[in-house]
Parts: C-alpha cells; sequence; structure tokens
C-alpha cells in the first residue's frame, strides 16, 4: 500500500512562495496574464479567471476574447483588460484567428498564458486551440476546453516547457483514454506517468487533488471541501495557477501554491457560507483571507 502521508501538501512548503511587494514596485513587476477563452453562452469563466488572477496578486491581467462577445467582457470587467480577436459573428475562436492571437501574446507584454475556460467545444475552436498551444513560448495554464482540445493529439505537449494542466477525472480520461475507473484506483501512478511522459505539471483535480512533476515528484492536497463541487470552481484555479506563472513562479511552485491557496479560500468561505452556498465566485472574494493566512 501506497504510503500517500509522505506526499501531502503542507502550508510550510508553500507559505513563502508568494513574492514580495518591495516599496518601489509597480503593476509590471508582478506580471501580466493573458487569459485565452470564451464562447458565447460561457463568458463567466474567463472573466472568473482573469478575477482569481488580480486577487492572486497578479498585475495586470487581459482577457483574449472571440470580437462579438467582447461587449460583454467590456462590462463584466473592471480592472481586467479586453483584445477582442475577429471571429465573424460566430461567438468562438476560429481557426483562422491563430496567427493573430499568437502575435497579440508573443508581442513581449504577457508573463504567462491561461487557456481553456468557457472556449466551448466546436472544432474549429479545438483547431484553434491546439494550433496555439502548439507555437506559444509563454508558461501557460491549460483547462478545461483547452484539454478537451489535446485530447485529439497530446503528443503536442512533448515539445513544451513550463506548462501545467489542470484537468479534472473527466477531463484527464479523455486526455489519457484511461478510464474514469482506472484514473480513480491510482490518481498518483496515472497523474505521474502523464506528467513524466509528456514532460508538463499535472494538477489532477478531485476531492483529493494531486500534483504531479515532469521529473516525478508527487504531492497531495488534503484540504478544501465538497462545498466547491459546484460550477466554475475550476476556472477560478486556473486564475490562481496562471495569475502566479504570471507573477513568474516555477510551474511546480505554481502548482502547489495555487491548489492550496485556491482550497484554503474554499475552506473559508465554506466556514462563513456554508458549503452548499457556496459558489466559484465566492472563492475569489475569500482569496483575501487566505493569503493573509499563508502571513
Ligand atoms: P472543475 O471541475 O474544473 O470545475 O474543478 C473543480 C474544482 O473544485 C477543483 O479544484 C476540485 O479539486 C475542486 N473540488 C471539486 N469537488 C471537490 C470536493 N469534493 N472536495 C474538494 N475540492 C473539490
Ligand atoms: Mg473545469
Amino acid at each position: 500500500v501506497l504510503d500517500t502521508d509522505r506526499f501531502i501538501l503542507t502550508f510550510e512548503e508553500v507559505a513563502f512562495l508568494l513574492p514580495p511587494r518591495e516599496i518601489m514596485s509597480h503593476k509590471y513587476t508582478f506580471g501580466h496574464l493573458a487569459v485565452i477563452g470564451g464562447s458565447k453562452g460561457k463568458t463567466g469563466a474567463p472573466s472568473m479567471v482573469a478575477e482569481a488572477s488580480l486577487r492572486t496578486g497578479t498585475g495586470l491581467s487581459t482577457v483574449i476574447v472571440p470580437s462579438s462577445l467582447n461587449e460583454i467582457f467590456e462590462i463584466k470587467l473592471t480592472e481586467a483588460m479586453s483584445i477582442p480577436v475577429e471571429d465573424e459573428n460566430k461567438g468562438c475562436f476560429t481557426a483562422s484567428s491563430v496567427q493573430t492571437v499568437l502575435d497579440v501574446v508573443e508581442s513581449g507584454k504577457f508573463s504567462a498564458v491561461a487557456i481553456g475556460p468557457g472556449l466551448g467545444n466546436d472544432p474549429e475552436t479545438f483547431e484553434f486551440a491546439r494550433e496555439f498551444i502548439r507555437q506559444c513560448s509563454k508558461p501557460m495554464v491549460i483547462d478545461a476546453d483547452g484539454l478537451n482540445a489535446l485530447a485529439e493529439n497530446p503528443e503536442i505537449l512533448k515539445s513544451k516547457e513550463n506548462v501545467i494542466v489542470t484537468p479534472h477525472i473527466g477531463e484527464f480520461s479523455r486526455l489519457t483514454k484511461l478510464s474514469k475507473e482506472e484514473i480513480l484506483s491510482d490518481l498518483f501512478g496515472c497523474a505521474q506517468d502523464f506528467a513524466v511522459e509528456y514532460g508538463v505539471t499535472v494538477v489532477l483535480k478531485s476531492g483529493r487533488t494531486v500534483i504531479a512533476t515532469p521529473d516525478g515528484k508527487l504531492y497531495l492536497n488534503v484540504i478544501g471541501n465538497p462545498g466547491m463541487a459546484t460550477a466554475g470552481t475550476g476556472d477560478v484555479l486556473a486564475g490562481v495557477i496562471g495569475g502566479l506563472l504570471a507573477m513568474g513562479l516555477e510551474a511546480e511552485d505554481a502548482a502547489k501554491l495555487g491548489v492550496f491557496l485556491h482550497s484554503l479560500s474554499g475552506d473559508l468561505a465554506a466556514q462563513k457560507l456554508t458549503q452548499e452556498s457556496l459558489i466559484a465566485t465566492d472563492l475569489i472574494k475569500y482569496l483575501p483571507e487566505a493569503i493573509k493566512f499563508l502571513k
């Protein structure tokens, strides 16, 4: 039997990972996250990614979105900026926008990318996501439909560095072609095999999230609660992790601190609001309390 205790992610190993706020620091000191996501009916997901990154301490956050939805983001988001990308009124990213988005993201001002939340499952969007991921050079967290797009060709990941994937069990099943039962019977082994084979940091999400690194290290998160089993909580995690990457943390540290902060925020929110009433944006509201806890 595996001695899981030795993998438990502890307060001590994440508490000092947040970058200090020096007197003369400015917003560019704390990075700029590019959030690529959103489609008709799914504008909340990338919005939560952007807001969660800012609440984690990222200097700037910009959502890159299908142009026909841009006004929605202009109204929903206050601190985050948006960049519209021509979508021919389709309400989702299309394969023809790959170069435009790459040019924007590679222009130099962005320090990390979060791609996936709310992208939708249009085959054109999947093609866009795969091609963007293949060519993007920035540290990246890939979540949700970004992972579903990769399921057709996960080999793309092998050529990349500084990538974190954040699948739940269903997304991981599509990515690995393993059944959910196989995954659930060996969370550590499955996460580790994928991380090592593809050279990415895996955050395999569930009631007991496991982190696996490309060099085979494993961590088990034991905080958080079932109140977090509600729509959008994964998007908040992508924002926290993406924000930490944008601030300059290494993939492994961003995954560890991100998972811990997200769950701690969930526990603090549930204490106040009950597990039943907890909704995803509460996790963003309680991030400040979670951060205080680390100090
Ligand atoms: P997603 O399915 O992408 O929305 O992600 C759900 C998020 O909530 C992940 O970070 C999960 O680890 C977390 N979560 C879901 N269910 C539970 C649970 N029963 N206990 C603790 N965390 C959970
Ligand atoms: Mg999700």
